[in-house]
């Protein structure tokens, strides 16, 4: 099985996600933003050992704690798409425009692309290619347990801002709907921000990607 621990950093409260198999104890930070001292707690009350990092996108609030973990644990990157190169290339820049202590950026050693999976432990995720809140955005997935870590590209009752460079509104919406809606209404996932949902319940009530809206 595949465990998870949800824990909100920064003070965007983005939701990083310790993940670990329970059968071998290995762990995985999915997008880690910040607040080092609160995963480190995390991994500690877990008894688990983190192997990986794993991002959906260049995003300060999901990346910025990733180069001072690698220097701490010297541990790989795995994510997002490489068309997000761009914005973690200008980390230095994000953190001045949101008013954050400088970070240093970092290289991923495996970009990421549709189909391709990434392990935790014995267990495995699937990545799906869900760019228009940034063009490099990923989503990773568990198909035995019906779960889904979707970043910024979706959140309950509403999806990602696009008005960021290389955001694109109609392209997320594509997204959303061509990669995430056929894995199924019962999928649970967990946003970036906020409350987790499932693909059942946007698909009924959320006022951008409701089936409704598009006949
Ligand atoms: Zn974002």
């Amino acid at each position: 099985m595949l465990q998870y621990k949800i824990i909100p950093v920064t003070p965007f409260q983005q939701n990083c996600t310790l993940v670990w198999c329970d059968e071998t104890q290995d762990a995985a930070l999915i997008d880690p933003g910040g607040d080092l001292h609160l995963l480190q707690a995390a991994i500690e009350q877990a008894n688990v050992k983190v192997t990986k990092i794993l991002l959906t996108h260049g995003h300060l609030d999901h990346v910025g704690g990733t180069a001072e973990l690698v220097r701490k644990h010297g541990l790989p990157i795995e994510g997002p798409q490489r068309e997000d190169a761009f914005w973690i290339d200008q980390l230095p820049m994000q953190c001045q425009m949101m008013g954050f202590p400088p970070v240093q950026n970092f290289q991923p050693d495996r970009w990421l692309e549709q189909g391709d999976r990434v392990t935790v432990g014995r267990e495995q995720l699937e990545v799906f290619f869900c760019p228009g809140h940034t063009p490099g955005h990923v989503v990773f997935y568990h198909a035995g347990q019906q779960l889904a870590w979707v970043g910024d590209v979706l959140f309950a009752g509403s999806i990602g801002r696009t008005d960021f460079p290389r955001g694109d509104y109609d392209t997320l919406v594509t997204s959303i709907r061509k990669n995430l809606w056929p894995l199924g209404d019962a999928v649970q996932f967990i946003p970036g921000h906020g409350p987790m949902s499932t693909f059942g319940t946007e698909r009924k009530t959320n006022p951008f990607v409701a089936d409704h809206r598009f006949g």
